[in-house]
């Protein structure tokens, strides 16, 4: 049990790559705070694991309002005692050529997954840095490094991740928090549900183990980098995505 006593918020912990994050931090014995939107898929995945044995408890908020990220955080340490990890995963998608992005839509996928992990970030640092112990772990992806056409709003979001995880982890260390970023290739989710059949023909083609990835792939290095195992690694991003990036 690597994770024994410790707590762990997993921001859009309630399906895809979180939920995955989520269960195995779990396993590792650490009492998940799960953060999401929709209070249905939250109930649900909280009755999941609570009967399987995990201590977990969801918070319903939008990643993009530091109010509700402030507030999450206060009502994690009442409720589990302290905040030892952060896994900012939350994060949405919305695909369109350069010339047709709206700027509503520019604004949304910038707010959510770069603001949302920023908020989370600053939420969680008093009670971190109090403690002198931390890991925040940052869901970017491949496309945040080598881009992707159609993608430039996310991909943008994730590459200001990898910005973001280099300061904070350099501002972070001498409280002893480590700040580390994961770099998924393609994994098997709703959000990918999405992706054309000329897009998952690219990626796989450029994949040298020539699978799609699962979120229990993402989950293992997630754990590995929460856990004492990682204690010197911080400001790096881990690729977990098949060889597709290297
Ligand atoms: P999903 O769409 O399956 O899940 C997204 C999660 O984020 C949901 O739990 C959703 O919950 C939550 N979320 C979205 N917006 C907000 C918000 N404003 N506030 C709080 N929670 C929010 O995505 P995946 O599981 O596929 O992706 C998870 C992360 O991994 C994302 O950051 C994504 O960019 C990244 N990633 C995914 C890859 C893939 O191939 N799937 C590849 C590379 C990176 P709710 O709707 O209830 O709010």
């Amino acid at each position: 049990m690597k994770l024994q006593d410790k707590v762990a918020i997993v921001t859009g912990g309630n399906r895809g790559i979180g939920k995955g994050i989520a269960r195995k931090l779990a396993e590792n014995g650490a009492a998940v705070a799960i953060v999401g939107r929709s209070q249905e898929a939250l109930d649900a995945v909280v009755t999941e694991f609570s009967e399987a044995g995990f201590i977990a408890k969801g918070y319903t908020a939008d990643v993009s309002n530091p109010e509700d990220a402030d507030a999450v955080a206060k009502q994690v340490v009442a409720d589990l005692g302290s905040i030892d990890i952060l896994v900012n995963n939350a994060g949405i998608t919305k695909d369109n050529l350069v010339p047709r992005i709206k700027e509503d839509d520019w604004d949304l996928v910038l707010d959510i997954n770069l603001k949302g992990a920023f908020n989370f970030t600053k939420a969680v640092y008093r009670p971190m840095a109090k403690k002198r112990y931390g890991k925040i772990i940052n869901i970017t992806s491949v496309v945040g490094l080598m881009g992707n056409p159609g993608q430039a709003n996310y991909s943008a979001s994730k590459a200001g991740m990898i910005g973001l995880t280099k300061s904070n982890a350099k501002e972070f260390s001498s409280r002893n928090i480590n700040v580390n970023a994961v770099a998924p290739g393609w994994i098997a989710t709703e959000m990918t549900g999405e992706l054309t059949d000329e897009q998952k023909e690219r990626f796989l083609s450029g994949t040298p183990l020539g699978r799609i990835g699962q979120t229990d792939d993402v989950a293992n290095a997630v754990v590995f980098l929460a856990s004492s195992d990682s204690d010197y690694i911080t400001g790096q991003t881990l690729n977990v995505d098949g060889g597709l990036v290297m």
